[in-house]
């Protein structure tokens, strides 16, 4: 973002003002990396409240606002766990991080096309860059898509089950819950 910056020496002011972004890029962000810093950030200034003070360092982590390595860690290793606020069936049977982008899918926090629209990030289509049939949101992208039918097509008939398909993160998400229980009581035989 900061390669993109036209002015390097302009003030957050320049830039924030009644909590909109005035961005002033030299190009627009266009690359998947590019959207993806625009869309933390974006999400990182939306709480901020600016006050007639010169600007300064601070760190939020730390009661006092100072940086402490050893508060670092701790916020990265918690946020790299599940939240607590919402609760999601942990399914042992898949990775960490598919747990991770499982609910992040369910509570739609994913950088789709839609979810970046709605923070404000101007793209040039909010359409599925695969299909160009609908806008991309998370149930387009990891369900209704063509490109996607195709692809649980072929999970399924990798893992032996006929008709893998969802609709919706919910209903995944459920399944894989069914699937975890069923495992947890012995009861799962797989063909
Ligand atoms: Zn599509």
């Amino acid at each position: 973002m900061y390669k993109l910056e036209r002015h390097k020496h302009c003030k957050i002011s320049d830039r924030l003002n009644d909590g909109r972004c005035n961005w002033n890029w030299k190009e627009i962000p266009t690359t998947t990396e590019q959207l993806r810093e625009l869309h933390m950030l974006t999400n990182g200034v939306n709480t901020f409240q600016l006050v007639a003070q010169s600007d300064r360092w601070v760190c939020n982590l730390s009661s006092d606002g100072l940086f402490y390595v050893n508060v670092l860690r701790t916020q990265i290793d918690w946020r790299n766990m599940m939240p607590r606020e919402v609760s999601i069936k942990w399914t042992h049977e898949v990775p960490v991080k598919i747990n991770c982008f499982i609910w992040r899918a369910k509570f739609d926090r994913l950088p789709t096309a839609h979810a970046l629209t709605r923070r404000g990030i101007q793209l040039m289509s909010a359409l599925c860059p695969y299909c160009e049939l609908e806008e991309q949101d998370t149930t387009h992208a990891l369900f209704q898509c063509p490109l996607a039918s195709k692809v649980w097509e072929y999970v399924g008939h990798w893992c032996n089950i006929p008709h893998l398909h969802f609709q919706s993160a919910e209903e995944m998400v459920k399944y894989l819950g069914v699937i975890g229980s069923l495992k947890n009581k012995e009861q799962h035989h797989p063909d």
